[in-house]
């Protein structure tokens, strides 16, 4: 299963991004969250697990 970030609901907080940079990033046109190394979130779980623990709108499923 791998880890994405509901596009519709994200708000673009960043939260995530700090948590965990080596999986998530900011598409700064978009202003949304985005995945950018999805193989690596089985490497680092607890990494990835806090920011979907952070994610204020709760839109990360992993
Ligand atoms: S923490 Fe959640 S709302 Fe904030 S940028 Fe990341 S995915 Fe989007």
């Amino acid at each position: 299963m791998g880890v994405s970030i509901n596009a519709e609901k994200c708000i673009g907080c960043g939260v995530c991004v700090q948590v965990c940079p080596e999986v998530f990033n900011l598409d700064d046109e978009a202003g949304k969250g985005r995945i950018v190394d999805a193989a690596r979130a089985d490497e680092i779980q607890k990494l990835v697990k806090e920011a979907v623990d952070c994610c204020p709108i709760g839109c990360i499923n992993w």
